[in-house]
């Protein structure tokens, strides 16, 4: 991907997440680095599948974000998933050959970011996006025109084995309530077959 290209994937991730931050970027940076290792292109539709490993509930997780636009691995297609460590970190598998790579994020600008005006809002509570562009762009472009070694380490392409479910396709109708629901979460109840809330059942 060349930079024009790359520097697209930057702004429309960026638009897509709401704000703009270093953890955004550095998710775009560590997913544009995978595809090019693995040379394979953004997945469209489920070819790619990501392990981000955020976890929950702190600052960081805007790297997912980066990491769904960039790689196409989304929680909405189903092909991402969260492992609970709480790290910026990710790992993208080529569903076809089992090719895998880990992407981490090096905290080298750690101590800049920490000190910016961006950071010093967010650390008195106010939302990303009520800070002045400037001051988010500022950090953006700390962690977008940072070289790739100081700010990802890229690890060696593994085989990742694992056996990929394949999607259930098909709707029905709930015999109670009448919305679509998929086929894999219809319930029989008697001769009827109902969504999980009308089923009673917890899942
Ligand atoms: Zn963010
Ligand atoms: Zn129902």
């Amino acid at each position: 991907m060349n930079a024009i290209d790359s520097k697209q994937i930057l702004m429309e991730a960026l638009k897509f997440h709401g704000h703009r931050c270093w953890a955004s970027v550095a998710g775009v940076r560590a997913g544009i680095a995978a595809l090019r290792e693995l040379k394979v292109k953004r997945s469209g539709g489920r070819q790619l599948h990501a392990f981000v490993e955020i976890g929950e509930d702190h600052g960081g997780m805007c790297f997912g974000d980066g990491v769904q636009y960039a790689t196409g691995c989304t929680l909405g297609k189903g092909n991402m998933d969260k492992t609970p460590y709480g790290k910026l970190a990710m790992t993208v598998i080529e569903r076809a050959s089992n090719r895998a790579i880990r992407v981490s994020y090096k905290p080298t600008l750690q101590k800049r970011i920490g000190a910016s005006a961006f950071m010093v809002k967010r650390g008195q509570g106010i939302e990303p996006d009520d800070i002045p562009e400037a001051e988010q762009m500022e950090l953006v472009n700390l962690v977008w025109d940072a070289p790739e070694s100081d700010v990802l380490a890229i690890g060696e392409i593994f085989q990742f084995d694992r056996d990929w479910l394949p999607e259930i396709m098909g709707f029905g109708p709930c015999a109670a309530c009448g919305e679509l629901t998929a086929r894999a979460y219809l319930r029989a109840v008697g001769e009827k077959l109902v969504c999980i809330p009308c089923s009673g059942y917890e899942r």
